[in-house]
């Protein structure tokens, strides 16, 4: 599958967001201390970014297409995520 195929499914998701984070990091000094900032790199939707200045993970939950990814994927399993609360997040437009 192509990059232009990728972008193409991307934009059959319809997402209406919620003011407030489904997905909440629990303890930043976990991260602080986390070498391999794992959460960068298995996010499809890029949600997570270290940000070295202010020295915390920082949450693009507007991003999140819940694959579910990161409840597991954080070794410390650091990160709680619950579906967001009814009537937001993420539709699909199938055809
Ligand atoms: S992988 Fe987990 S512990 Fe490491 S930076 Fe990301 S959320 Fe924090
Ligand atoms: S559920 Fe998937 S898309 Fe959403 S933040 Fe976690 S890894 Fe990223």
């Amino acid at each position: 599958m192509s990059a232009s195929d990728i972008t193409d499914k991307l934009f059959t998701i319809r997402y209406k967001c919620d003011d407030k984070s489904h997905l909440v990091i629990k303890d930043t000094g976990t991260c602080l201390s986390c070498v391999t900032k794992d959460c960068n790199y298995f996010c499809p939707s890029d949600v997570y970014a270290w940000e070295k200045k202010l020295k915390i993970t920082t949450v693009a939950y507007e991003n999140c297409i819940e694959c579910g990814t990161c409840r597991i994927a954080c070794p410390s399993y650091n990160i709680d995520w619950v579906y967001p609360k009814g009537g937001h997040g993420m539709t699909y437009k199938y055809g």
